[in-house]
């Protein structure tokens, strides 16, 4: 199969069969042309995962497609946008039938749960090499920015924290416990299929003084957080909100620091203003919200993890970085 009939094939034709009306035109022409809501800003994102370093070489195409437009579109979801349109740039070693198809299914999967439309992208001869570029519509003064917080905010995480660390260790047979299939398949789903936090997102517009979703691990996203609003934070170890299935796989220590540095979660950091927080309590006490209080801002710089109110040196807690 030639490089067009490629495009044709696995992405062009399923692409066109659920193009919204934003889409004047897209997948083969020269440049797709797009119709952004009025008055919307656009929020434009990419990452790139490249084989080996941001996945397993042997990973699946079905989950590294998941995989792929999954953490971009977190990026909408952190910056408080509606994902509208993505690109695709494609680098393959070799034009396999067997992998173009579980890659296309696992994209347009994930395309169609959360609304988005393939516009365009490039196709390429090389080492495996993913890229996804996201385009999403914000009103400008809603956006979740980094640099809005202010002394006093608090700092919230949504879900749980850590699973996806215990996710690849599982894979890579690096837990240290023996566990049941059904903690390590939720282990390894979180891990392969992180969740974009779009509807938590929905709920903090206008509560939220400031958002990122956490790829690095909360100790240097929430550091992001700080040094974009010139603040300080204090982290509650003890609060750090960690699944039952993580707790079952490993021990607290090794749970904690998975939380705070292992990355890949694709939760949200938020923080709130202490007047707001009647209004963030009743989304959490209603269920409209998941998330957990772990920490304050103050003045200053860095963050500072405190457990019971004692200093906690994450770098000395018994584990060593793999
Ligand atoms: P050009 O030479 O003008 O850059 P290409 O041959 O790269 O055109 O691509 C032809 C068309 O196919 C373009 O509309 C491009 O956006 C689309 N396309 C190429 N690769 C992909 C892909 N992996 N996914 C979606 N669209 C693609
Ligand atoms: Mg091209």
């Amino acid at each position: 199969m030639g490089e067009f009939e490629l495009i044709r094939h696995y992405f062009q034709q399923h692409s066109a069969e659920s193009t919204p009306a934003s889409v004047l035109l897209g997948v083969g022409d020269d440049a797709a042309l797009l119709q952004p809501p009025a008055g919307e800003a656009l929020a434009v994102s990419v990452d790139t995962l490249v084989s080996g370093v941001h996945f397993p070489d042997d990973a699946p195409a079905e989950e590294i497609a998941q995989r792929a437009l999954r953490v971009n579109l977190s990026d909408l979801a952190a910056m408080g946008a509606t994902p509208l349109w993505f690109t695709l740039a494609l680098t393959l070693p070799e034009a396999s039938d067997d992998w173009l198809r579980d890659f296309s299914r696992g994209l347009f999967e994930v395309a169609e749960a959360y609304g988005i439309s393939l516009v365009g992208g490039d196709t390429t001869k090389g080492p495996l090499t993913i890229t996804v570029q996201v385009m999403g519509s914000v009103a400008p003064g809603l956006a979740l920015r980094r640099d809005g917080a202010s002394a006093g905010d608090y700092v919230l995480v949504t879900h749980t924290l850590g699973d996806s660390a215990a996710g690849l260790a599982s894979l890579q047979g690096r837990l240290e416990k023996a566990v049941s299939e059904d903690v390590s398949a939720y282990l390894q789903e979180r891990y392969w299929r992180p969740t974009p936090r779009l509807e938590a997102a929905a709920q903090l517009a206008g509560i939220a003084s400031a958002a990122l979703d956490i790829s690095d691990g909360l100790l240097a996203d929430l550091g992001h957080i700080c040094a974009a609003s010139d603040l300080s934070a204090e982290l509650f170890i003890e609060e750090l909100p960690l699944s039952p299935a993580l707790q079952n796989a490993t021990s607290q220590d090794q749970a904690r620091q998975w939380a705070l540095t292992g990355g890949d979660d694709y939760e949200l950091c938020f923080t709130v203003p202490e007047s707001r927080m009647p209004e963030l309590g009743a989304l959490i006490g209603t269920g409209a919200l998941q998330a957990t209080v772990v920490g304050r801002l103050g003045t200053g710089s860095g963050v500072h993890c405190t457990l019971h109110g004692e200093p906690y040196d994450s770098q000395q807690s018994g584990y060593t970085h793999f």
